[in-house]
């Protein structure tokens, strides 16, 4: 079993879509080991999003994130930063494949609905970053 973090996105919770995308990820063989709903502070999202730091888009990122309630995740399974990445889809839903989460449900490139990590590396970070260190 590997570990991923999957945050479901202002855009999916204020449309009451956190029940369907916990639906589509038990479906797809994830376990929720833990999960949490939280309005992140602009520091938190900052800190959260640093790599992005300098991209062109970070700011209405932060303002995007900070908006309404997320809901991180820590999910399990097999292969799980892979799996995930591939469940969820591209970036942009006009890109994204057909049956993927984002192509399903996001509104545009950044209300995408869902991030998840994109490396073990990362994962281990943003795992630690909403639950703490022990749950790496
Ligand atoms: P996530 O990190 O949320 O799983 P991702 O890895 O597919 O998404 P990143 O490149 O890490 O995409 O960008 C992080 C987030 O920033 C995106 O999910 C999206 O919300 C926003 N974003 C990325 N690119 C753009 C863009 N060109 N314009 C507006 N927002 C963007
Ligand atoms: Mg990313």
């Amino acid at each position: 079993m590997s570990k991923t973090l999957l945050i479901i996105k202002p855009d999916a919770t204020e449309r009451n879509l956190i029940g369907h995308i916990i639906n589509r990820l038990e479906r797809s063989r994830f376990t929720v080991a833990d999960i949490r709903m939280v309005t992140l502070t602009e520091e938190q999202a900052r800190k959260f999003y640093a790599v992005h730091e300098g991209k062109p888009f970070l700011n209405d990122l932060v303002a995007f994130m900070t908006s309404g309630p997320v809901v991180p995740m820590l999910l399990e399974k097999d292969n799980a930063v892979e799996d995930l990445r591939t469940l969820i889809g591209a970036t942009d839903p006009t890109k994204a494949a057909c049956g993927t989460i984002r192509f399903e449900i996001a509104k545009d490139i950044e209300k995408n609905s869902v991030h998840a990590s994109d490396s073990d590396e990362n994962a281990a970070t943003e795992i630690a970053f909403f639950f703490g260190p022990d749950a790496i």
